[in-house]
């Protein structure tokens, strides 16, 4: 009997044979144009929730920049573009409803490219964004990439790290930040007069452009190279921020013959080259194109920033000042032996010094470190007194002679 009796939909009270589809349940019908009203309902509530949750858990420019502070020393300017890129790249994503065809603004991709010597804190400044925003991150060399076919890594291999770094989740990767080494050795060797191909310059940098504008990648778990029958796991990188850094070396000098050529027919630019600093602020987008890399892959690097020669007083501060500073690193592992390592304010100068000599930036502040209290580190010595060991001048002079050696031998 129950089966003559009209059937409709118990939201909307429309009949089954006025709708497309008539789902039932347990006691109750839903048409097609309820579902669909009540699918955009959930979203509508979904996103809501996103947004709230943006506004509670993404730091704001000024807080990234502080936090930044807390580790690394100067480079403002960076800091302060870094800070704002980085809080850009998440709105976009966490806003971003890729669902809503009525939204008329598309926010892009805003993937950054740092220039600065070595050792001036590029990955850092990296490793540090991706610990604040607590994101799967990870560090790729671009000197190991080649285009596809070649003896090499394949670009995707990169995102087997970031996968890694994620324990393979594959949403939480999808959302991470990529730190690419040494962009500028894959840049376009102009002056090569060969007919073979540029296997590790230009041809990696048209592989890097799909995986930098966002596309998904066919991903080898274990990385390395791609093989038929291996499983792939698929990654979306629309949402992964990749930030590149370089040395970019000699790129002073292209920055001031173009500043000094865009004044043709009056007088000369006033730039003083001797001051590298104030050339480097100089850097735009055209300066990468004349060191070599192509306008697409700068293009799809939009945020472009730089890092100053760190000076005297900043290498003194990294070397005491930051949480997990070098000094303090040593005093650590020291004390878990009993032991208090004293290193006053003339060791810190002789340390900074060398630093300067050897021209590493902060990098070589590390080795020095370590090539004055190896020893130490390798026994407990004779000079360690009452559980103290008091580093003095003239000890850490003669530990230091050798590097000096080294570096005229090299
Ligand atoms: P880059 O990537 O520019 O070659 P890194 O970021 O790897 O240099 O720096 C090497 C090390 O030097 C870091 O691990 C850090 O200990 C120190 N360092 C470099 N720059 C800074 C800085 N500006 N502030 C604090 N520490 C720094």
């Amino acid at each position: 009997m129950n089966s003559n009796k009209s059937v409709s939909c118990s939201f909307c009270k429309k009949d089954k044979n006025q709708t497309e589809i008539l789902i039932a349940g347990d006691g109750a019908h839903i048409c097609d144009v309820c579902i669909e009203k009540a699918y955009q309902i959930v979203q509508a509530d979904v996103s809501n929730k996103r947004k709230k949750e943006f506004n509670l858990n993404i730091k704001k420019p000024k807080e990234i920049f502080n936090h930044l502070n807390d580790y690394v020393i100067g480079q403002d300017t960076a800091k302060k573009i870094l800070s704002v890129a980085v809080y850009n790249h998440y709105k976009r994503v966490v806003l971003a409803e890729p669902d809503d065809s009525s939204q008329d603004v598309e926010i892009e991709k805003s993937n950054i490219i740092m220039v600065g010597e070595t050792g001036t804190g590029k990955t850092l400044l990296a490793k540090t964004i991706a610990k604040i925003l607590d994101v799967p991150f990870c560090i790729a060399d671009a000197t190991v990439l080649t285009e596809a076919g070649y003896v090499g890594e394949d670009v995707e291999s990169i995102l087997t790290r970031l996968l890694q770094a994620s324990d393979y989740n594959v949403e939480k990767a999808a959302l991470g930040i990529v730190f690419i080494d040494e962009i500028d050795k894959i840049a376009r060797k102009s002056d090569n007069p060969s007919i073979t191909r540029d296997v590790s310059g230009e041809g990696v940098q048209q592989a890097l452009l799909k995986l930098l504008e966002g596309t998904i990648v066919n991903v080898p778990p274990q990385g390395g190279r791609k093989h038929p029958d291996q499983k792939m796991i698929a990654l979306d990188t629309k949402n992964i921020l990749f930030i590149c850094g370089g040395a970019f070396d000699g790129i002073e000098k292209r920055i001031s013959s173009r500043l000094n050529t865009s004044t043709i027919g009056f007088k000369k630019s006033s730039y003083d080259y001797s001051k590298i600093d104030s050339v480097i602020e100089q850097i735009s987008p055209v300066d990468l194109k004349n060191f070599g890399l192509i306008p697409e892959l700068i293009g799809r690097l939009p945020v472009l920033t730089h890092l100053n020669k760190l000076d005297k007083s900043a290498l003194t501060k990294i070397l005491t000042e930051p949480k997990n500073s070098i000094i303090n690193q040593y005093k650590k592992l020291f004390s878990i032996d009993n032991i208090e390592l004293i290193i006053d304010k003339s060791i810190i100068e002789i340390i900074v010094n060398k630093a300067i000599e050897l021209n590493l930036g902060a990098r070589g502040l590390k080795s020095i470190c370590e090539k004055i209290l190896l020893d130490d580190m390798f026994s407990p010595s004779k000079r360690v007194k009452n559980n103290k060991l008091r580093i003095t001048k003239s000890f850490a002079k003669s530990q230091l002679q050798e590097i000096q050696f080294s570096k005229k031998a090299a």
